[in-house]
């Protein structure tokens, strides 16, 4: 997506603060969207009433739309009409998609749906960069360059980035995005250069034991005490073996395996999660799971078959365009509103497939209102935000857009 020479202009920034007021005056359209596709959550690739309501929203811009095939992706151009022969151009990216669990937050517009649930804020993503869309769409004539505005479904655990990117997307300069993040006050945002959210790999291991009677262990191999000491064998490798500046997390979430009181299972199933903020970890931590988990296992006299699912790669602010955004924000909200995180979240994000490909950032957007004390995270049942966060949001990737195209990165 990276392209190799971008042209640059150097006229004088336009002030950034009529953003905030437009982006403030579309609130209420844009509180209108969010809730319609809070109430009609869709999970994975296929998100197709979302992306009739966000089409339907974006109806009128003067926009190229291109409606991607293999998930329902769209990805949106809007061509600046103060662009040169090779014209700048950034990405904009909202995540569309919902997750299976239910939902307890009591909210008139909760989801119509048991057992989905917008407990990540996407619903919020998606109208904000409708908003910017609306934004930016009205300033057309005066652009330096091309915005591609990616929507984008599958972010939770479908990869849905890698695959509209192996898809076909427009080559790009640079890329943004927000994130709510419930724990912030409204008005905030948070940054910071560098590895922003981790990779991801889920595992799995069979302790294959022989099964038979409870009363004579010593005629079979038991799997669950083998499965026990494994477990804390795995967490004894993490701290001992992982260098402590290397931040890693290696998470043991279910252990199957027994069907009655008096019968030794033959097979017990642990799963879990691998999280990393390099890859020099992250080929540690798969490396050293396999070896730890066949080696208690041979131990015992059992068997331990580790399968490792890849996730997603570690999410990388780039150095510069995470300064160039950082001083934006700071234009449009005030310095004091831009928060530098004190380390990288260990949740993981495919918008990490984008920042592979091209320099580009993403900021965490505050989104608890006055007054709440303990604010349930992103993808908590109880996950509330903060719809005045809205338009700071709109507002924000508007900006980022308009200066980056202007030459300001
Ligand atoms: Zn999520
Ligand atoms: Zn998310």
């Amino acid at each position: 997506m990276k392209r190799k020479s971008p042209a640059r202009t150097t006229k004088s920034p336009q002030p950034l603060a009529p953003l905030l007021a437009e982006a403030r005056a579309l609130q209420p359209r844009m509180v209108d969207l969010r809730r319609a596709i809070h109430a009609d959550p869709e999970i994975g690739l296929e998100t197709p009433r979302t992306r009739e309501k966000l089409l339907a929203a974006l109806a009128g811009l003067e926009l190229e739309i291109d409606l991607h095939a293999r998930t329902s992706g769209v990805v949106a151009v809007l061509r600046g009409g103060a662009a040169g022969a090779s014209p700048r151009r950034i990405l904009l990216r909202g995540d569309m998609d919902a997750l299976p669990m239910p939902e307890e937050t009591g909210l008139g517009f909760c989801s119509r749906h048991a057992g989905r649930m917008h407990a990540c804020g996407h619903d919020a993503h998606v109208a904000m960069l409708v908003g910017a869309a609306h934004l930016l769409a009205a300033r057309r004539a005066e652009l330096a360059g091309d915005v591609v505005f990616m929507f984008q479904p599958g972010e939770e655990g479908f990869g849905g980035a890698d695959v509209m990117l192996e898809e076909g997307m427009p080559a790009v300069d640079g890329a943004f995005a927000l994130h709510v993040a419930p724990p912030l006050p409204t008005g905030l945002v948070g940054t910071k250069p560098g590895p922003l959210m981790a990779a991801f790999d889920d595992f799995e291991i069979d302790v294959v034991g022989r099964g038979g009677h409870a009363s004579m262990p010593h005629d079979c191999v038991d799997p669950v005490p083998i499965a026990c000491e494994l477990v804390l064998a795995l967490q004894s490798f993490l701290a001992r073996e992982i260098p402590a500046p290397d931040a890693g997390v290696l998470s043991v979430t279910q252990i199957h395996g027994g069907t009655a009181n008096n019968v030794i299972a033959d097979v017990v199933t642990l799963q879990g999660t691998l999280r990393a903020l390099s890859a020099s970890t992250r080929a540690a931590l798969s490396a050293g799971l396999r070896r730890v988990a066949e080696g208690v296992a041979k131990t015992h006299r059992a068997e331990a078959r580790v399968r490792i699912q890849p996730g997603y790669p570690v999410a990388v602010n780039d150095g510069g365009f995470e300064a160039f955004a950082r001083g934006v924000a700071g234009e449009l909200l005030g310095s004091q509103a831009v928060i530098p995180l004190p380390g990288a979240v260990m949740g993981a994000e495919d918008f990490a497939y984008v920042l592979e490909r091209t320099p580009g950032a993403m900021m965490l957007l505050g989104v608890r209102a006055p007054g709440v004390a303990d604010p349930a995270p992103c993808h908590s049942t109880r996950m509330l935000l903060d719809e005045d966060a809205m338009p700071i949001g709109t507002a924000l990737h508007a900006a980022i857009a308009t200066r980056f195209l202007a030459g300001g990165c």
